[in-house]
């Protein structure tokens, strides 16, 4: 079944509010089967409704719309769906009588009259009660396909999407969309794509799509519709697959953490980590010390800034810095070896770099950033030169750290 999803509220497209809704459908739909074609936003305008919905129902099998069920004069979806559907608007006499209990459940005498108007069904349409709010949701048959609204508040809407249409929709099957993803990091889309090289065939009915962010590039592989078990084992084998190529360059899957994946192979090698951090604030400490579990593993660090603090709390030799810069190879090694020394630690990490947006010079750039690990006696460093503003070059460069442990690692 392919539906299309169609969001209602002009506070969605001045940017006001973020769409959760479509996310969320999309997603939880795929899960069963459905294909989400499409995803449409428009203002709270009759019009605008209407002509959406029936675009929608002349491609798609249904439309599922949010939005616009409230009871004040702005909230027109119902009005849409009615003259999509070619019937008029009645009023439900069960409809009210659960909106109306609604108030009196609350401590409320009577339900203000303006909220009748969300008793107005079109004709033929079935009510879908609403538990935790005013507007029911409204499944409406129509000559040209299926109209699905539901409420815009989101957690009302998601219950209703639980309760009441999945299981209308999974009336026709049991079929799934199914999605696995191999997380990457510390390799730029397009040289990830040429290492990869042309998968097509090998990935059988699976399709890749590659999803760069901050943290790197998700590898995401899509299945289905079909059978479930046969999806999984369309996933597993093209997994398989991709993980071999990717190599190295993969910390984990599905929603791992990099944190996560660094605490798990410290604690598993009986290794503690301690961390020097400059331009990251402290970054690296907080992804850490986040992870349930992270004081058997997780020594302590040094958020140090100034060049004095390099000097008095981490031994960075003071000829050193002023040689090299703080923003240097030699200097990130010094820091690390010195939280090592301090921390008593096996395994250390430092990160300085020029986050901007002042600050960079015709040598180093903002967005340069050294980064040194060591691991025993074993020592590394590199320059990385990331993309984006402050805050984006302070993210990638906490994720470039934690990478550095996990490699070391896997090179001890
Ligand atoms: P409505 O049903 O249009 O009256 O919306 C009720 C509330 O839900 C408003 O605060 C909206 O901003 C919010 N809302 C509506 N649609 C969405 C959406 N797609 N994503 C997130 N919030 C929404
Ligand atoms: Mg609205």
């Amino acid at each position: 079944m392919d539906v299309e999803l169609l969001t209602v509220g002009a506070e969605l497209l001045l940017g006001f509010t973020l769409d959760r809704n479509a996310t969320h459908m999309s997603r939880t739909l795929a899960a069963r089967g459905v294909r989400v074609t499409r995803q449409v936003t428009v203002p709270d305008d009759v019009d605008a409704i209407a002509g959406a919905m029936a675009d929608g129902l002349a491609r798609a099998d249904a439309v599922i719309v949010t939005g616009g069920l409230g009871p004040t004069p702005d909230d027109v979806t119902r009005e849409a769906a009615a003259a999509v559907a070619g019937v008029p608007l009645e009023l439900d006499e069960d409809a009210l009588a659960q909106i109306r209990a609604r108030f009196t459940a609350l401590g409320r005498r009577e339900m203000p009259e303006t909220n009748a108007v969300q008793a107005m069904v079109p004709r033929g349409a079935s009510v879908l009660p609403n538990r935790r709010g005013t507007a029911p949701g409204l499944w409406i048959e129509t000559d040209r396909g299926l109209l699905v609204l539901l409420p815009g508040v989101p957690h009302e809407m998601r219950a209703l999407l639980d309760a009441e249409v999945l299981p209308r929709l999974a009336e026709g099957g049991d079929a799934v969309i199914g999605s696995r993803t191999v997380r990457t990091t510390g390799i730029a889309e397009s040289d990830l794509a040429g290492r990869l090289g042309d998968l097509g065939g090998t990935l059988g009915v699976a399709t890749l799509a590659f999803l760069p962010g901050v943290e790197g590039v998700d590898l995401r592989l899509t299945a289905g519709p079909g059978r479930g078990d046969e999806v999984a084992a369309a996933l597993e084998r093209a997994h398989a697959v991709l993980r071999d190529a990717v190599g190295v360059l993969a910390y984990g899957e599905d929603e791992d953490d990099l944190a996560a994946v660094v605490l798990d192979m410290l604690r598993e090698r009986g290794l503690q980590v301690a961390v020097a951090e400059s331009c990251t604030g402290g970054l690296v400490g907080a992804r850490l010390t986040a992870i349930d579990g992270a004081s058997t593993v997780f020594a302590g660090g040094v958020t140090s800034y100034a060049n004095a603090s390099k000097v008095r709390d981490l031994d960075v030799p003071a000829d050193l810095l002023e040689r090299e810069g703080a923003v240097s190879e030699a200097v990130v090694r010094a820091m690390a070896a010195g939280a090592r020394r301090r921390f008593a630690t096996e395994v250390a990490v430092a990160v300085s770099g020029v986050a901007g947006p002042g600050g960079g010079t015709e040598e180093k750039p903002v967005g340069t950033v050294c980064l040194a690990a060591v691991v025993g006696d074993a020592a590394r460093a590199v320059t990385r030169r990331f993309p984006g503003g402050r805050r984006e070059i302070r993210e990638r460069a906490a994720q470039a750290a934690l990478d550095m442990v996990r490699r070391s690692l896997l090179d001890a």
